[in-house]
């Protein structure tokens, strides 16, 4: 058996407490501070927490590891209202409520799609289109309704379309910040993919912040164009097809797959022997949305700074090396 270690950035306040090798995928085992007081979705009493666990543990898709799907695993607990007896969960802090996967995970399906299609996406990470086009709603909903901090230093921004419903024909422009490539974010989006919709992006940034931009790489076509020279007096266009992309897998890839480098590549060698795809894919057991008399609370934690936290990982390579 060989044994790797794994660097796993985690989000603040979340805890690593065990690892299990979880058929093709990787399931690490979180906890997390609960809340002391708890509201009542359904009688609105608001009391000290009377925590109780769930017997089945709740298991939520994360990003990949080495190619393979990973997993967060929980035992979920709720608040029993003394008023109304409602079984009141609650929500953990990297995903939202009645999903079975992470915000994180959310921003990768989002940035998957820069340059593919829901379908290709969907494929790719053995999700349901269905799921795909839930994310993407989410995620979209959360852009527009997000304020850019105007103190916030912006040199290198990249505008693109996604292609949302293929027949449908129905595109969104994205703005991302792609100043610092350990932190690409998503800064903006509107419907459409023409002038007026990148210059909706561009136009969250402050006139300051706009004058501060160096370089746009705009790699779909005159109409982005326009708008970055209309409202960025000072930016140089780069053009690089699909470089948002590259940029953000990269940005993962270093994440993600900081184990020793020999045994890296003898690992990716050894997947590409052949795990299929298919077998990977394995959707994360039971972990569909929580049903019956039961609400979520609590402590979600928005686009949260990664806090990074290593776990040794025993035999967790395909084939065992
Ligand atoms: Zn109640």
């Amino acid at each position: 058996m060989a044994t790797v270690t794994i660097d796993v950035d985690l989000p603040p306040g979340v805890t690593l407490t065990a690892y299990h090798r979880h058929g093709d995928g990787h399931g690490f085992e979180v906890s997390w501070p609960l809340p002391d007081r708890c509201r009542c979705d359904r009688c609105q009493r608001e009391e000290d927490s009377s925590i109780e666990y769930r017997d089945t543990p709740q298991v939520v898709r994360d990003l990949d590891v080495w190619g393979q799907p990973s997993f967060f695993v929980y035992q979920p607990a709720f608040h029993r209202c003394p008023g109304c007896n409602y079984r009141q969960f609650f929500i953990p802090p990297f995903r939202r409520k009645d999903v079975s996967y992470t915000y994180r995970f959310e921003q990768h399906v989002l940035r998957s799609l820069i340059g593919s299609n829901e379908e290709e996406v969907a494929r790719r990470l053995a999700i349901s289109a269905e799921t795909v086009g839930l994310i993407v709603k989410n995620q979209l909903a959360d852009a527009k309704a997000k304020q850019v901090d105007p103190g916030r230093v912006i040199s290198d921004v990249g505008i693109d379309e996604l292609s949302l419903k293929k027949r449908h024909k129905l595109y969104v422009t994205i703005l991302t910040d792609l100043t610092d490539p350990d932190r690409l974010e998503v800064l903006a989006v509107a419907d459409g993919r023409d002038e007026a919709a990148a210059q909706k992006c561009l136009e969250k940034l402050s006139a300051e912040q706009r004058q501060r931009v160096q370089a746009y790489r705009a790699d779909m076509g005159p109409p982005f164009h326009a708008a970055c020279r209309k409202l960025l007096p000072n930016a140089k266009a780069v053009v690089d097809r699909f470089h948002v992309a590259k940029k953000f897998n990269e940005a993962i890839d270093g994440q993600r797959k900081k184990n020793h480098a020999g045994l890296q590549e003898e690992a990716v060698e050894s997947r590409a022997e052949g795990v299929p795809v298919a077998d990977v894919g394995v959707p994360p057991p039971s972990a569909g949305p929580v049903g019956g008399r039961e609400g979520e609370v609590g402590g979600a934690v928005r686009h949260a700074a990664p806090a990074a936290a290593a776990v040794r990982v025993p035999g967790a390579l395909p084939g065992d090396l």
